[in-house]
């Protein structure tokens, strides 16, 4: 049953856990970059969406919705937690590292 997750009783379609605006998205990858669990990718028409069990192993950091620039990224579980300047030129600033240090190992 692939996009669900069982958890308990419950049953999350994991698919909701990372949903983009469309209308927003400029599909910049920058989410997909910076998530340190590796729990988002990409459809076939570019958009972001969640992978695996996302679900499940998503820590909840918040790093995907504060790096979206254009706010086009929704969380099941962290809203944007941003608005302000500050926390997106954090945010920029955690995506560069792991730029850095993904292509110091040869990770895509
Ligand atoms: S960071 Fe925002 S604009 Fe860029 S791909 Fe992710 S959702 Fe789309
Ligand atoms: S909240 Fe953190 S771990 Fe979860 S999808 Fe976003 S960047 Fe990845």
């Amino acid at each position: 049953m692939d996009g669900f997750c069982f958890e308990g009783d419950f049953v999350v379609e994991a698919v909701e856990l990372i949903s983009p605006d469309k209308e927003k998205c400029v599909k910049c990858n920058a989410c997909v970059d910076i998530c340190p669990m590796r729990v988002i990718g990409v459809d076939e028409e570019g958009y972001p969406h969640a992978v695996g069990k996302a679900f499940l192993t998503c820590i909840n950091c918040g790093y995907c919705v504060d790096v979206c620039a254009p706010g086009a990224l929704k969380h099941k579980v962290r809203k944007r937690s941003a608005n302000s300047a500050a926390a997106l030129r954090a945010a920029v600033k955690r995506l560069n590292r792991s730029r850095e240090y993904r292509k110091k190992r040869g990770e895509p």
